[in-house]
């Protein structure tokens, strides 16, 4: 069997058109998460209290904390009804939407 010189170009121009799509799929398929997640044993979010679970806030230590109160219901979330979110607080780093800290800002409800 006999190729001709634009038969197998054609097969190779395919197959890197198929590859340069495949990497690009794998690509896109990632999760961005631009920045870090927050650790709440880092100095900073420690002091501020953060947890990942708003239900493991220490209360005693926290009086006006509620379980009500975590990041999706936070002004300063911004991750909608995704699991984890930006927090422009800690300079957009990614809480969980469950998350929480002592500067917590109730998001305001529609009038
Ligand atoms: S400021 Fe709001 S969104 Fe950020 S960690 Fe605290 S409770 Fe969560």
């Amino acid at each position: 069997m006999e190729f001709s010189q634009s038969r197998i170009t054609k097969r190779v121009f395919m197959l890197q058109v198929a590859t340069g799509v495949g990497v690009l799929a794998a690509v896109q398929s990632t999760p961005v998460l631009a920045a870090d997640k927050l650790v709440p044993t880092d100095p900073y979010p420690k002091s501020m209290g953060f947890k990942l679970d708003t239900n493991e806030v220490d209360q005693a230590k926290y009086p006006r904390h509620t379980t009500e109160q975590a990041c999706r219901f936070c002004q300063l979330w911004d991750g909608g009804t995704a699991d984890f979110g930006s927090c422009s607080f800690f300079d957009g780093a990614i809480t969980p939407k469950t998350g929480w800290c002592k500067n917590f800002k109730a998001k305001k409800t529609a009038a």
